[in-house]
């Protein structure tokens, strides 16, 4: 096993070795600390790093901007999750799609899912639009939409895929290669499925981002994002350049967080997909649930796409009931299990009612919940769904 202080990025010396996702979620960016044999990380607080007498630093730690042990190690091991050559962590996953918008030059344009993740839309329409960024919002489910959305100017789509909060899958190989052809970068927000689940750069897409407040973090105590690229070039030079010398560093504490979290990754997925397929057989079959909506589902809309690119189906689903918002938020308001709280990706199971904290672009329906199913007994969760459904 190499070992961090092998240094680089990327870390190709693990995957050579044909670790398995389980194998690697424990020993990536991982070695024993030689000074002290502590097989636990470290967590190193200082800023920065002796110089050497000839000045230059031969162990690459010079300022914690810059580069920082406890990120490095967290960076090499999410690369290598990925299949990416290199990594960046940043405070936030929408600090991370900043970056990644700050690669492109003002004028250039981005075509971006209608349903997608608010923040990003707000870093968007917030942010980049004043800084002369154009942007499109496209339902990316029709090819000859996004095809017809595509400008001169266009340079990155991107895909969030199972999409928020109605788990539409797009074909990421599919859109890749139209974007390809035409010399467009394609980008996919990872978020929902993870690493586990899906690998978009062994699908072709060029970067990867996270929001690793939900399934890297796993257990909604750490915010941060990180953005992986299939190959260390300029446009994560520039992700980079925005890392180090804009700031928003992922501090110590938090990058030791996530190292503590992504050994039980592949585990805690394998139980939410269990988990979250079953609530949604049980709730199919139920006379006040109207819709369903999980990629796991043979019914669901794009499920033969979530076949195709996923390794399971993920531990998101939402369901609609009758009565628009009123019978949501009552049966949201029964549930004992389920905390009404937004985010997701935790051990504990959330419910959201979705429209009332969605921006005003959003069409979805007011009877919708979203559930973040966790990793309590199915048993119980359909038992307390059972008594919330019956009871209304
Ligand atoms: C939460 C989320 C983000 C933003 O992440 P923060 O850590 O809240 O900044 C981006 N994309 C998706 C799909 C998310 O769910």
């Amino acid at each position: 096993m190499r070992t961090r202080s092998d240094g680089g990025e990327g870390g190709k010396g693990v995957e050579a070795a044909g670790l398995r996702l389980e194998t690697l979620a424990i020993h990536a960016g991982r070695a024993i600390d030689e000074g002290t044999g502590a097989v636990a990380l470290p967590i190193h607080l200082s800023t920065t790093f002796e110089r050497d007498v000839d000045g230059s630093y031969p162990r690459r730690f010079m300022y914690g901007r810059n580069r920082h042990p406890g990120r490095a190690a967290l960076e090499e091991a999410v690369a290598l999750l990925d299949g990416g050559a290199a990594a960046a962590a940043f405070s936030s996953g929408v600090a991370a799609a900043g970056a990644i918008f700050q690669g492109l030059q003002p004028g250039d344009h981005v075509v971006a899912p209608a349903q997608g993740y608010y923040g990003t839309v707000n870093v968007l329409d917030r942010i980049f639009a004043k800084w002369g960024l154009q942007r499109s919002f496209v339902e990316f489910t029709s090819l000859d939409a996004l095809r017809a959305s595509l400008t001169p100017q266009t340079r990155l789509v991107w895909i969030e895929t199972p999409s928020n909060p109605m788990l539409r899958c797009v074909d990421i190989a599919a859109v890749t290669e139209l974007a390809h052809a035409r010399g467009i970068r394609v980008v996919v927000d990872n978020t929902f499925a993870s690493p586990v689940v899906q690998q978009p750069l062994r699908l072709g897409c060029d970067m990867v981002t996270y929001s690793t407040t939900k399934y890297l973090g796993g257990h909604s105590d750490v915010l941060g994002g990180v953005v992986v690229s299939r190959e260390n070039d300029d446009h994560f030079e520039a992700v980079r350049a925005a890392q180090v010398y804009g700031g928003g560093v992922l501090s110590p504490f938090d990058c030791w967080l996530l190292m503590r979290s992504l050994p039980t990754l592949p585990h805690r997925m394998r139980v939410h997909c269990a988990n979250a397929q079953r609530l949604a057989e049980y709730l199919v079959g139920h006379p006040r649930v109207t819709a369903v909506h999980y990629p796991g589902l043979p019914g669901h809309a794009t499920h033969h796409v979530a076949r195709a690119q996923m390794r399971g189906f993920g531990g998101m689903l939402s369901f609609e009931v009758e009565g628009g918002m009123k019978a949501a938020m009552a049966l949201a308001a029964r549930l004992q299990l389920f905390t009404r709280a937004t985010s997701f990706g935790g051990v504990e199971s959330l419910v959201e009612h979705h429209a009332s904290i969605a921006g005003p672009r959003s069409t979805v329906p007011q009877g919708l919940l979203r559930l973040s199913v966790g990793l309590e007994h199915p048993d119980d969760l359909v038992a307390d769904l059972e008594q919330a459904l019956v009871a209304g």
